[in-house]
């Protein structure tokens, strides 16, 4: 699933959550993620692309039992919940909870767009996981991702720049959702790595900028007026 469409669940956690910061909400949803970049890096994962790269279709995660299994996910999950949760201070469980949520969230999401790429626990795969929408209807997957990303959006009450932000990044993904429609993906055929650093920067820049649109929501107050909500 593409960055904003996991970020975008750190709205729901924050609504749910208010205790915990959404920047640090935004980087769990994305935890799994950043893994996979670093391990691509020094080779512990691999990624194929071709023969040529089109659309998601072309992206062949070939092996990534360590970030991105089922097992590993629950484990980043309740590491980093006990850790915060023995860090103690003011609402730490519901924080811790809601950080462990985020990072599990990454994996619930993928296996519902993902081909069947991803393993119950690192070597332990006699059947991987996933839909298989990115190979077979790729389309369809973006499709399912915008409607995740607006529900996200309108379960948080968030503003209409947060809601344009989301469907504009939405939209300029369509090029590397269809087969039909290119602009320039061809150039990442065969180059993983580079292919990790897109990732890498695409998450980073959503991460800020959906951390900066969704920090101040404005709520409608029964006497009319509009406040500020950070
Ligand atoms: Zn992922």
């Amino acid at each position: 699933m593409q960055a904003i469409n996991h970020a975008v669940t750190a709205l729901i956690l924050k609504k749910t959550f208010p205790e915990a910061p959404l920047l640090g909400l935004i980087l769990t949803t994305e935890a799994v993620e950043y893994l996979w970049v670093g391990l691509n890096i020094v080779g512990l994962e691999k990624t194929d692309i071709g023969p040529e790269m089109q659309s998601v279709s072309d992206v062949h995660l070939v092996h990534m039992p360590f970030s991105h299994s089922v097992g590993t996910s629950v484990i980043l999950a309740a590491v980093l919940g006990l850790i915060v949760f023995w860090h103690g201070g003011k609402a730490a469980k519901a924080i811790a909870l809601a950080l462990s949520l985020g990072v599990f969230s990454h994996i619930v999401l993928d296996l519902i767009v993902h081909a069947p790429d991803i393993a119950v626990f690192p070597f332990f795969n006699p059947s991987k996981l996933g839909t298989g929408l990115y190979t077979n209807q790729p389309l369809l997957a973006l499709a399912l991702e915008t409607v995740w990303g607006i529900l996200c959006w309108w379960i948080f009450r968030g503003s209409w720049g947060l809601l344009a932000l989301i469907v504009t990044l939405e939209i300029t993904a369509l090029p590397l959702y269809s087969n039909m429609i290119n602009a320039g993906e061809s150039l990442l055929t065969g180059q993983d790595t580079i292919f990790a650093l897109v990732i890498l920067a695409q998450m980073i820049t959503t991460t800020a900028l959906v951390w900066l649109f969704a920090r101040k929501r404005t709520e409608a107050q029964p006497n009319g007026n509009a406040a500020v909500i950070e």
